[in-house]
C-alpha cells in the first residue's frame, strides 16, 4: 500500500533517496537530543533520521492515511508518530519543553504559516532544515537590496542565520510540483533580545512592506503625526533597503515619537 497524494495537503512525495539522505545530513542538531519532522508522508526523510542515534526523532503528520502507513512501516517510532496539525499543536507540551531541531519537506501551501509558528516558538527551535518552494526559500534567505527581501526575511533573519543550500527539480517528486524546490537551513544566531519593542517591530516591518515600492515616510506615517521628525534620509528609503538592525533602530525611533507629548 502506498499513500495516494492529496493536493489539498500539499503532498508531493520525494522519490529520490539520495536527495532525502543529503537533506537529513544537513541537520547538525548540535547539543540537541530531539528532532521533530513535519509532514513525514511515507517516511522518506524519517528513514534516514532514524539511522542517527544522536537524537530521538518524532514526527507530526496531518494525514491519517500517511499515519497508518508510518505505523506499519516504522513500528520503532511507536508513540512518537503524532497525528495532528503542526500549526495547532502546543509544541512545548506535546513535543518537548527542551529545544529541538525541526526538519521537513514542507507542505508548500502553508510554509509561511509554519515559519510564523516557528517564530512564536523560536526559543524551542534553534535549528530548522527544510525543503520548500524555491521562490520562498530565496526570499527568506535574501538580504536587503534584493527585490525579494520581505517581511518573512526580516523576521526570520532577526533570530536566525539562513543558508540556501540545495536546488531540487520537480521530477524527483510524485506528483511533480509545478514549482522548483530548494533546501535551506536556519540556525539560531544567538540573539535573545531584539533591542526594541518586539510587538512594535512586528508592526513596523509589516506596515513598511505593505507598500514596498513606497518611501518609508508614506508607509509608516500612521504610527505618529510627528513622523517627519525622523531622519529625512531614512524617510526617503524603501523597506527593501533596510537591514534588520536598521528596522530595530527605526522601531526605537518610532516608539520614542509615540511616547513624546504632541
Ligand atoms: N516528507 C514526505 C516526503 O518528503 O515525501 C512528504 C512531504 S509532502 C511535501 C508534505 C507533508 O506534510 C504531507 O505528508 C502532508 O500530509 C503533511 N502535512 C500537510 N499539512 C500539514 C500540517 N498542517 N501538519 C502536519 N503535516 C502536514
Amino acid at each position: 500500500m502506498i499513500v495516494r497524494p492529496k493536493k489539498s495537503l500539499g503532498q508531493h512525495f520525494l522519490t529520490d533517496k539520495n536527495i532525502a539522505k543529503d537533506i537529513v545530513a544537513l541537520l547538525k542538531a548540535d547539543n540537541l537530543t530531539k528532532v521533530l519532522e513535519i509532514g513525514p508522508g511515507m517516511g522518506v526523510l524519517t528513514n534516514f533520521l532514524l539511522e542517527n542515534s544522536a537524537y530521538e526523532t518524532s514526527v507530526i503528520e496531518i494525514d491519517s492515511e500517511s499515519v497508518d502507513y508510518l505505523n506499519d512501516h516504522f513500528p520503532q517510532l511507536k508513540d512518537r508518530i503524532i497525528f495532528g496539525d503542526f500549526l495547532r499543536i502546543d509544541l512545548a507540551e506535546k513535543i518537548s519543553a527542551q529545544p529541538f531541531a525541526l526538519i521537513g519537506n514542507l507542505p508548500y501551501n502553508i510554509s509561511s504559516q509554519i515559519f510564523f509558528k516557528v517564530l512564536e516558538n523560536k526559543e524551542l527551535i534553534p535549528e530548522i532544515v527544510c525543503m520548500l518552494q524555491k521562490e520562498v526559500a530565496k526570499r527568506i534567505a535574501s538580504g536587503p537590496g534584493s527585490k525579494v527581501y520581505g517581511i518573512l526575511s526580516v523576521f526570520l533573519q532577526a533570530w536566525y542565520t539562513i543558508e540556501y543550500l540545495i536546488d531540487v527539480p520537480p521530477h524527483v517528486f510524485d506528483p511533480p510540483p509545478k514549482v522548483q524546490s530548494a533546501v535551506i537551513r536556519l540556525t539560531a544566531n544567538g540573539r535573545t533580545e531584539l533591542g526594541c519593542n518586539e510587538k512594535l517591530f512586528f508592526k513596523v516591518v509589516k506596515q513598511s512592506f505593505n507598500q514596498r515600492r513606497k518611501m518609508l515616510r508614506n508607509s509608516i506615517k500612521g504610527f505618529s503625526p510627528r513622523i517627519d521628525e525622523l531622519d529625512p534620509v531614512l524617510l526617503t528609503r524603501r523597506p527593501e533597503q533596510l537591514s534588520v538592525a536598521e528596522f530595530i533602530d527605526l522601531t526605537n525611533s518610532i516608539e520614542q515619537l509615540m511616547a513624546a507629548p504632541i
